[in-house]
Formats: structure tokens, sequence, C-alpha cells
């Protein structure tokens, strides 16, 4: 645990009561509170408003009513420092169940100060579960505060408090801690508690992560989990919010009012069977978590080295799942809700720190998981794993996404060494490959607000226009290596040699995160979708079907992380058919309404195509912004190609059709990026078709009609932009 700077009682007597509401407490029925929570922070105004039975059926829960949520509060010019952008936290009707693993988790919806446009991330802890069990399906807060506030929603007594509280440190780890002793009436009490929090660098960079808690009663230390994509944890800061409190002590089986409790446990037993027996000989998840991908990563040529050059690299053993199994304490239940089985939220315990503010104190890290252990570590060069933990740490401590940070900083370094920065641009830190000392120091310059680490936690797309128009470096090629799409930093994964997968990086919604469509094992390693058409149905089935855990707060690792056993002898293994009807099994036991597997794809779809068109209303949500910087396709410099110059020269031969013997790296590399890019608009024009979308990535009217989203306020928009 990290050190206080004051007792809990002088902190608690610092806080001042802002605004106080009273609310009716009512049992969740059949998965919802059937109401949601409004906060305007400008005014201290709380209040409540019901959910339609019309909300329900079009927008299903979770990111669907944050939609929804967000799409009513703000105007096409809302920006995301505006004060009337929401930031909303909403959970799912499934959400919260505890006899099926995975069901705990939150969804944040906001407008992006990275994309400017809408954007979703989620993340485990309890406050979801507790949100609702309190009294609300989603929670959403506007405005600004004069001065820093905690909002506290007490499920125990039916109460919501804006309470100033002017004394607590911002950061994450001591933050979450104190506050949930302080609202904890007792040790037992404290499982009742989860903190939303974000940290010193939010108030200074765009990618700022949220930070959701719970308390682990076996280490007797408050855990926590991140919602981290798309700069939530700014929009947190830039509201005045030091941190959001639910309390709700009651936790049981029936807190969700399931319609057939009999249906989930039928669900649960049969998943938690395989977790028991399977897991072990699968991935391990229970042991190392996902971090277990490293090495699987380096062997297929897929882990991120040195900014997305390469895919593998020969020290990467030094951070693979060996390493990381010895670093996380085994034997403990590690779950991110209760009732997870799967139990793969692993910790590093007793972790020294050696730099920063915490310097020589003893601290439980949380994670690393797969996506920080490879930014942190091979993306930037560093193949030290205590490095990793302590970036990890601080990270979570200052509100930092770890993808974010990681391929900014990579980008920096391959600036450095192409001579675009030198040490009087970057105030004396030296961004060399793998440079541990100047990576740590970015992050706490972050959280001082100072130096260069301000500009680095701008992200890649400020980084690449300030560094052409300031530097007069080539903006071309800060183009081509600056790993982001729409704005948001790609996840660490090397999509090359994976077209489906670059789809899925360049056509998501709200920027690239796998978390809608991780489709390369599919495509480059087991070609199972070898045609144009087979890729575009995976790039409409798989954003739709992880699209819909959003909708629920569900988590996704249950669903392919763990197989059955005859997974392999079904008709579509890559969908996990017995997964997918559990899946059925639990909508209707806790909703009472019995559902297919292509009704729930449908659920989806109508909300999937909510956020496309709700892109389009921000400006944005048209073709041009679903490309991917040409690293994420091709090789763009004449190492990179040499690298692997067997494996593209044959495809120059065998694809294109030219014969590379006579032509320079440079003419090589022009050939094979013509062809690669016209692939690209080739797979893009075909899932637009797949998805009932314009040759320019619109949602047309009768696809609207179909799915039933075609409401007033979404056709006007659609009209506009198709007009
Ligand atoms: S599978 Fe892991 S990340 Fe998902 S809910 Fe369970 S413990 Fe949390």
């Amino acid at each position: 645990m990290v050190t206080r700077t004051k007792p809990i009682e002088e902190l608690r007597a610092s806080h001042k009561l802002l605004a106080e509401y009273q609310y009716e407490l009512r049992p969740v029925v059949h998965g919802y509170a059937n109401r949601t929570l409004h906060i305007n922070l400008s005014n201290n105004s709380i209040h409540e408003e019901p959910v339609s039975q019309d909300m329900k059926n079009i927008f299903t829960g979770g990111r669907g009513f944050a939609l929804r949520l967000l799409w009513n509060a703000i105007n096409d010019e809302t920006k995301w420092d505006d004060p009337e952008n929401a930031l909303i936290i909403a959970n799912g009707p499934i959400c919260g169940t505890t006899a099926y693993p995975g069901l705990g988790k939150s969804t944040v919806v906001t407008l992006s100060p990275l994309t400017h446009s809408v954007i979703d991330s989620n993340g485990g802890g309890y406050f979801a579960p507790y949100l609702k069990f309190s009294g609300f399906d989603a929670l959403s807060i506007q405005g600004k505060a004069e001065e820093d506030v905690i909002i506290f929603i007490d499920g125990d007594t039916g109460r919501v408090n804006i309470e100033a509280a002017p004394e607590e440190s911002l950061n994450t780890y001591p933050l979450t801690s104190i506050l949930t002793e302080m609202y904890a009436d007792n040790e037992r009490a404290k499982i009742g508690i989860s903190v939303v929090s974000a940290g010193q660098a939010a108030d200074h960079i765009l990618y700022a992560a949220l930070n959701l808690s719970w308390y682990d009663v076996r280490r007797k230390e408050s855990r926590i989990k991140q919602a981290a994509r798309g700069g939530a944890g700014r929009v947190f800061r830039d509201k005045g919010i030091k941190g959001i409190v639910v309390r709700y002590s009651s936790i049981g089986g029936s807190s969700n009012g399931p319609a057939n409790p009999v249906l989930i446990r039928k669900a649960g037993k049969r998943i938690n069977k395989e977790i028991a027996t399977l897991d072990e000989s699968q991935n391990q998840m229970r042991n190392i978590g996902t971090a277990h991908l490293v090495e699987i990563m380096d062997h297929f040529d897929l882990l991120p080295i040195n900014n997305f050059r390469y895919g593998a690299h020969p020290e990467h053993d030094k951070i693979d799942s060996t390493v990381w199994k010895a670093a996380f304490t085994q034997g403990m239940v590690d779950g991110c809700w209760l009732g997870c089985t799967m139990s793969c939220s692993h910790g590093v315990d007793h972790f020294h720190l050696v730099t920063g503010p915490h310097t020589g104190e003893i601290v439980l890290v949380d994670g690393p998981e797969y996506e920080s252990a490879a930014g942190l570590g091979s993306n930037i060069g560093v193949y030290d794993p205590n490095a990793i933990i302590e970036m990890n740490f601080y990270c979570d401590t200052y509100g930092v996404d770890t993808i974010s940070f990681a391929n900014s900083v990579a980008f920096v370094m391959e600036c450095w060494q192409y001579g675009i920065l030198d040490t009087e641009k970057t105030g004396g830190l030296e961004m060399t490959w793998g440079n541990i000392d100047v990576a740590l120091e970015l992050l706490h310059q972050m959280a001082r607000g100072e130096g260069f680490g301000v500009l680095v936690g701008q992200g890649t797309r400020y980084m690449k226009n300030f560094f052409a128009e300031e530097y007069g470096a080539d903006a071309a090629f800060l183009h081509d290596i600056a790993m982001e799409v729409k704005g948001m930093e790609i996840s660490e994964y090397v999509t090359k040699e994976s077209i489906a997968q670059q789809g899925g990086y360049g056509m998501a919604l709200k920027g690239g995160q796998h978390d809608e469509a991780w489709l390369i094992f599919m495509d480059q390693v087991n070609k199972q979708i070898p045609t144009f058409e087979d890729k575009a149905e995976a790039l409409h089935y798989f954003p739709m079907w992880r699209t819909w855990f959003s909708l629920h707060g569900l988590c996704k690792l249950p669903w392919n992380d763990i197989q059955p056993e005859n997974n392999a002898d079904t008709d579509e293994p890559q969908k996990v058919p017995e997964h997918v009807e559990n899946y059925t099994w639990v909508y209707e036991g806790v909703t009472g309404n019995k559902v297919t597997s292509d009704e729930l794809i449908a659920q989806s779809e109508r909300v999937y195509n909510f956020q496309r068109v709700f892109n389009l209303r921000m400006g944005f949500g048209t073709r041009e912004h679903d490309y991917m910087p040409y690293r994420a396709v091709g090789p763009v410099t004449t190492d990179e190609y040499e690298s692997r110059s067997k494996r593209y020269d044959t495809q120059l031969q065998e694809l294109v059709g030219i014969d590379p013997s006579g032509l320079s790296t440079e003419q090589r590399i022009s050939a094979l990026r013509k062809y690669r890019e016209a692939q690209y608009d080739n797979l893009v024009d075909v899932v637009y078709k797949r998805r009932g979308w314009t040759p320019n990535g619109i949602p047309t009217i009768e696809t609207l009609q179909t799915l039933g989203i075609d409401l007033p306020e979404v056709v006007e928009v659609v009209n506009k932009a198709l007009n």
C-alpha cells in the first residue's frame, strides 16, 4: 500500500457538502434498475430519469444506454471540454450477475479529447454492478465543478452527495485506498465500496485513463482495473472530479433480480467446469492472464517491436509468460468481479519502487496485462520486467493509458532515431530505444505537468502535426509511423500480414482498439477467411458480437479465452458456439426473455449503427476516417523491408506479378505499398456493403429502417450526410 500523507479523519473533516439528493431505494427487476442518474457539476444539480421500454427495446443497456444519453446531452457543435459534454458510466442488464464468470464491467462513453468524437471504453472492478444495485442503469455527469469534488452514491441509504474534497491526492492508488476506508464503516464493509479515479497526469495529458476499483479481502487492499481508452480520464478531471464512490453493502445472488436463476446457474456450471479442468492446458488465464500472449505473438511475428516496425525479437523471453508467472502471486483468487472463476486479474505483490514520488515504497501493482507488457516492453525496446512493472504502476496511479503512452513513446523514440528530435527539443532527454530512465521520466513529467512529457502526453496525432509544423519534419513519413487511427493509438498487435485485422483496427468505430475485432489468428495464422467476402463477414459478425458484451456489462475473456473440449469439432469454432448458447441462457435467465443468438447480434447492430451515425453527427464517420497508418499495413522503411525481404519479395512475385530482382528496396516498398493499399480499399468496399453502408461508409436509410433505428433525429443526420 502506498504511503498516505494525512490521517483519514483529517481528510474527512476537510470535505464540504455542496449538494445532497435523496432517492427511493428499489430492487433491480430482471436486470434493470429502470432509472438513470444525472448530475450537473456547474450548478450542483442532481436528478433521476426513468428508463422507458422503448429505450430498452432499441438500446438494450450499457453502451447503448450511454450513447443514447450522450446523444441527448450534447449538440452538434459540442467539444470534449465543453460543460455539456457528458461523462457516462453504464452497466447493462446482465451486469452484476455472479453465477457466470465475467459479468461486472463498466462501459464509459464520452466525447474524446483524442478523437473529438464519441468513444466507449470498458473496465472491470465493482463499480458498474454497485451502481445498478444502488438504483441506476447509468450515471451521466455534465458541467464543471469550481473546485475538486467527490461524488458519493450511497446505495445503502438512497443518497447522492457532491462533496468538495480539497485534501486527498489525485493519484489512484492513494486516493482509492483513502476513499474506500473513508466511506466504509469498518474493514468488513470495504468490499461494498468501489471508486472511480484518474490521477495527476489526467490534468495535463489527453490519453488519461479511468481506474475502477474493488476491495481485495484477501490482500486487504484496493485493486483497480482500467477503462483506459480515448481519454475519459481527461474529461473526468476537466469536470473537476477527483473521485466517484459507490457504496452497496448487500450484494447477493438475487441483487440483479433475475427472472430464472436456475437457467443462469446451468450456464455457469457448464463454463465453470471447463475453466476448472481446461484452463491449465489452454491459456493459463488463472496463472498468468493475458500476458501469456507475449511469446505467442513473438512466434507469429505479431509482437510490436520498436514502434511496430518488427514482430519478433530474440530477447522477448525476458518478458514472456514464465517471467510474469513468477512475478504474479500465485494461488490467489484474482477476479475483478465476484464469481469470476477465470480469475485473471493478477498482481505483483511487494514490488519495490525505485523512481518518482513513491521511491522506496513497497507496493502492490495490478497487472501488467499483455497490452502493457508488449507496449511498455518490446514496443519501446524495453526487456526488463521490473521496468515494465514500475511504468505500469505509475501509469495506473497517474491515470495514464498504457497503450497510448507506449505508442507515443515509441513514436518519439523513432523520431529521435531519424534525427527529428534532439536534446534541445526534448529538454535533455535522450529518447533512445529501451531507455528506461527517460520513459519513466516522461511519466513523472506528465504527472507534474512539465517538460517534454506534456507534449508526449498529447498523443501521436498531435505530435506528428506538431513535429511537421514546428520542426519541419517530413509530414508524410510521420503520418506513416504514428500508430493511431482516428486519433486513438492502436493496441499492441502487428497487423502487416492480416488485412482483416487492418480492417478491424481501421474501421473500428472509436479508433484503433482490438475490442471490436481481433481477427489475426483467423486470417493470418489459421487462414479461415481467405476471400474478401469471408473477411467482410467476419468484420460484420465479430464487431457485432463483441459490441454485445458492452451492451450488457460483460468481460469478453470467458467467451473465447477458455474453450469447450469439443469446440474444434463444431461448425464455427471461432464463434465458440457453446458459449454463445450459454449467453442466450444467461440473457433469458436475467431478463425472462427467450432469445436466439441472431437476436443477440441484432441488439448490437442497432447500437453499432447508431454509434456510426453519432460519429457522423460529430463530423466524422465516413470512409476517410477508416484508414490505418501505413506502418500497420506494410513496411515503411528500407530496414523494415529488408528484415523480411524473402516474404515481401515472394509476395511481389506471386501476388503483384512483379519480378523484384532488378528493383531497389525503395522501388519494392513502393510496389508493395501500391498493392496493399488497393487491397485495403477493396476490403473496405466489401465490408461497407455487408454492413448496409454506402461506399462512403454511411448507414443507408434502408439499413436504419431494417434495424428499427430510423428515429427522426438519426435519419436527419444521415440525410444531411447523404445530400
Ligand atoms: S476474466 Fe479476468 S478480466 Fe474478465 S472479469 Fe474475470 S477476472 Fe476480470
